[in-house]
């Protein structure tokens, strides 16, 4: 009696498992899809994804905001952005500006230094290739990626003004350090 309980209760566990995984199965299968037919329709990313590299052009001069500080070249890890700069009467600019795309870690620490947001992210990382050496960007194909793609919200100002002490703790600070200096 105890054995034909127990293949009853074996019974009723498979029956209710197996009716439960069709259940999710039923309601996955006519719920909209989360995925997106990736190339054909394009994805909407966050403001503040962070991507593809790029050079910006002021928008109301149309000048090249880059002025060849080297700043980004100095601070960048593995050493892949090469700049040269160019002197000139007015303020200075890149001669030459070079980004070794496949060798990038994405660290954005260039970004973070850049004083002129010259060097931005791009809300996109559509640049697949087989080749490599298309991922060896001049200043001209860094300027055209800023101008295919939209930019991150995280320029090198932002995000500086992002991780300022907030102002009234920066006015308070010089006071009490005077304080304690009189102290
Ligand atoms: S994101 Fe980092 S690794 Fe890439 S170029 Fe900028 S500083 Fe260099
Ligand atoms: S991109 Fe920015 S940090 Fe790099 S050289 Fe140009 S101005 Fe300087």
């Amino acid at each position: 009696m105890a054995k034909s309980r127990g293949i009853l209760q074996e019974t009723w566990d498979v029956a209710t498992s197996v009716f439960r995984a069709m259940r999710i199965s039923g309601r996955n299968f006519l719920r909209k899809p989360v995925t997106v037919h990736y190339p054909d329709k394009p994805r909407t990313y966050p403001d503040r994804y962070r991507g593809l590299l790029a050079l910006t052009y002021d928008r109301e001069t149309g000048e090249e905001n880059c002025i060849g500080c080297r700043l980004c070249e100095f601070v960048c890890p593995p050493a892949v952005i090469k700049v040269e700069m160019l002197k000139s009467e007015k303020r200075n600019y890149a001669k030459t500006f070079s980004l070794e795309l496949y060798a990038c870690e994405f660290c954005e620490l260039c970004v973070q230094v850049c004083p002129t947001d010259a060097i931005v992210m791009m809300k996109s990382f559509d640049m697949a290739t087989t080749d490599r050496r298309e991922l060896l960007l001049d200043k001209d194909r860094l300027h055209a990626i800023g101008e295919t793609f939209d930019a991150s919200w995280a320029t090198g100002n932002r995000l500086r003004d992002m991780q300022a002490p907030p102002k009234k703790v920066a006015a308070e600070k010089p006071a009490a350090e005077k304080a304690g200096g009189e102290a």
